[in-house]
């Protein structure tokens, strides 16, 4: 239908032509106070949860060590919250409603470096113009309490211990529109109990406690671990300690959390630090609700952070699952900008790649090391797993296993047991395949410890020879499975998903040392110079017939094959030839492997053949190395892979996110057969 068809259409044109729908000018005037705090209220209060979050940062802000929530309606009718901090005197309690009246700053000096919650000076002047507020306050010190009513402005005196209440009636009565925005009260009040929760779990130091309609929903103890005035605070950093805010998690968050969370300890460049806990990724959700990131204390969402965490789970998490973490940050106020946002949940770092890397190897410290471990020590069993001081930094080109250099959590085995590290990948391959290699594959991971003359072979003859944390292998089920016995009792071992975890650890490692930055000077200049996988020539090309589509793709992305250690060349108008392979899959079927590389290759462009288009196609090849099921292997290889997953980095999972073996307890086993030990 065009505008001629419209009755009317002609009579919209007119007014124009008259210029009788033009806005009349009106005069520009200053807004009334009140106004201007209703508008900035639309900033800073969206909902209930909103003024909790503001009082309590205000509570917090006094120096108080208990702070408690009363509602009714989800808040929507009252919210009130009671703190024993250094209270108001009578002579500053009206301003304290007054729009930029703060005394927590009173220069942009004092911004800049600012370590409070609060700073703006908005927040009661916002509420108090959107509801019917009210402020009971005792200063410390002082033998009086005043109450101050909003609406009236009347000022009288009232019994109250030291500390503060406010109390916030009727929220967005003035505002009708606003309030229609609101939700189910019980909707509401979820939210109100978030925000307390985001407080809590960074103040082990304060108690808190939430009341709804007369019933007390939840409540949280100060941590009071040492009957001193610095519960929970460590006297000589001043700064909360990792035991305290173990136990709030705890607390707020339950036990699972805990059971299910690594802590994470990592100091990176300018002061920079973060502690906390973060999830196993067996323990990640569909939803990202347990992602606490706090920002010198102060709750933030802040996409560098999350991005920086999120991608330490790369390869040990599914895409869609969801990390649950609660990591604090501490940084020099100033390198980071809080006064972005008037609800000062974002903030902007003076240089985010910092936080970002700070944050990653952070998370990858504590997930990277293979839990088998863990259990061991917690088994205090006879595996000699001991911890050793960090090695002397050898530099990349010395083949340590990657765990040895790069983690500042170090590990190691003192057991001979460490000598008998695979007798070879390749003894784990597909039946030797008849490649006519010269040479037999170096395998540069090697780890350089001092090989005893044990060989795999005698580990397995001698069961009681010490084993590292996973056992000996017993046997193989249905060729999927690898059994074993440790001083736990029963360990079961997806040997497939364990082994390609292995295949790609190795992979990845080859590529980042050979890629590190040139900047390094430990790295002789020949070995930064190449950045690709290490690779093997084939004697006899293996040829294949290939597809239109795998031919172009050969032709284009010969750049990114040649990182990957593949050499591929067209010798017919519908054949390839396979002329080198990385040299830790050489023993594989190459051309399926050529094949599935070529297709995952033909799906990008060739500019983004970045890091993370990289680690999947190592994945990829990866799963082409990774002994395939149905193999028989015998209890040297089946051994030579449990000592391999112990000393990998991520192996407790497969490169989807699947764990790769699992403990069943010889406690576990008497109950399946309800045995009373
Ligand atoms: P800001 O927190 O940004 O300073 P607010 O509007 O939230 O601004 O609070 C204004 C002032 O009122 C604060 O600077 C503080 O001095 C005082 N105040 C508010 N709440 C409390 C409290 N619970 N205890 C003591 N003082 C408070
Ligand atoms: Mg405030």
């Amino acid at each position: 239908m065009n505008t001629n068809d419209t009755p009317d259409g002609p009579a919209t044109a007119e007014p124009d032509a008259q210029g009788a729908a033009a806005p009349q000018r009106r005069p520009i005037r200053e807004l009334p106070d009140e106004l201007i705090s209703q508008i900035a209220a639309g900033e800073v209060v969206e909902r209930p949860a909103s003024v909790v979050r503001e009082l309590v940062d205000n509570a917090l802000d006094a120096g108080a060590r208990q702070i408690t929530l009363r509602l009714l309606a989800g808040g929507v009718r009252r919210i009130s919250v009671e703190d024993d901090g250094q209270g108001i005197v009578r002579d500053e309690l009206a301003l304290a409603f007054k729009r930029h009246a703060t005394s927590k700053i009173g220069s942009l000096h004092d911004l800049e470096g600012v370590t409070t919650m609060g700073f703006r000076g908005e927040a009661l002047a916002a509420i108090h113009s959107i509801a019917d507020c009210s402020i009971l306050s005792r200063a410390q010190g002082q033998s009086q309490a005043y109450l101050l009513l909003g609406r009236s402005g009347e000022l009288r005196p009232e019994a109250r211990n030291p500390g503060t209440t406010v109390e916030v009636n009727e929220l967005f009565f003035s505002t009708p529109a606003r309030r229609k925005f609101l939700k189910s009260d019980a909707t509401e009040l979820a939210h109100c109990v978030e925000a307390v929760r985001r407080h809590a779990l960074a103040r082990p130091d304060v108690g808190f406690a939430i009341w709804h309609e007369g019933k007390l929903l939840e409540q949280w103890r100060r941590c009071s671990n040492h009957a001193t005035a610095l519960d929970g605070i460590d006297p000589d950093t001043g700064e909360i300690t990792n035991t305290a805010l173990e136990q709030r998690l705890h607390d707020v968050l339950g036990a699972d959390f805990l059971a299910n969370s690594l802590r994470v300890n990592y100091s990176g460049p300018n002061g920079l630090h973060v502690s906390g806990r973060v999830g196993l990724p067996g323990a990640a959700r569909a939803r990202a609700d347990q992602q606490f990131a706090y920002v010198n204390g102060r709750f933030v969402r802040d996409k560098v952070i999350s991005h920086g965490a999120r991608s330490a789970y790369e390869d040990v998490l599914h895409g869609h699952r969801q990390p649950v973490y609660a990591l604090h940050l501490s940084i020099d106020p100033t390198r980071v900008d809080v006064n972005v946002h008037p609800t000062k949940i974002e903030v902007r770092f003076r240089d985010s790649r910092e936080v970002h890397q700070a944050v990653h190897h952070a998370v990858d410290n504590a997930l990277a090391p293979p839990r088998a471990l863990d259990a061991a020590n917690m088994a205090n069993s006879t595996t000699a797993v001991t911890a050793v001081a960090p090695a002397p930094d050898t530099g990349p080109s010395t083949g340590l296993p990657a765990h040895a250099r790069q983690t500042p959590l170090q590990y190691a085995h003192a057991s001979p047991s460490v000598g008998h590290r695979v007798s070879d990948l390749a003894a784990l391959w597909q039946p030797a395949p008849v490649t006519p290699n010269a040479a037999t594959p170096t395998t540069p991971t090697t780890p350089t410890t001092p090989t005893t003359p044990t060989t795999p072979g005698d580990a397995n003859t001698d069961a009681a020879a010490p084993h590292g944390p996973l056992g000996h292998a017993l046997a193989q089920l249905h060729g999927v499975y690898i059994l074993a016995e440790n001083t736990q009792g029963l360990v079961l071992v997806d040997m497939h998903a364990a082994h390609e975890r292995i295949v790609y650890e190795r992979l990845k490692q080859q590529l980042t040392s050979a890629s590190r930055p040139a900047t390094d000077n430990t790295i002789p200049a020949h070995a930064a110079a190449a950045t690709q996988l290490q690779r093997q020539t084939l004697l006899i090309p293996m040829t294949f017939p290939a597809t239109d589509q795998e031919i172009a793709t050969c032709e284009a992305q010969s750049g990114a094959l040649a990182a990957l250690g593949l050499e591929l060349s067209t010798i017919g108008p519908k054949t390839l030839a396979v002329r080198t392979v990385p040299a830790l899959l050489a023993q594989g079927d190459v051309v399926a492997l050529a094949r599935s590389v070529l297709e995952e290759l033909g799906q990008q462009d060739s500019s983004s053949v970045i890091q993370r288009a990289q680690h999947d196609l190592l994945a990829t090849m990866a799963c082409h190395g990774a002994v395939r099921a149905n193999r028989r292997l015998s209890l040297e290889e089946m051994n030579a892979l449990l000592r391999q997953m112990e000393h990998t980095e991520r192996s407790d999972q497969c490169n989807h996110g699947r764990p790769t073996w699992r403990q069943l307890s010889l406690r576990e086993l008497d109950a399946l057969f309800l045995r009373g030990r």
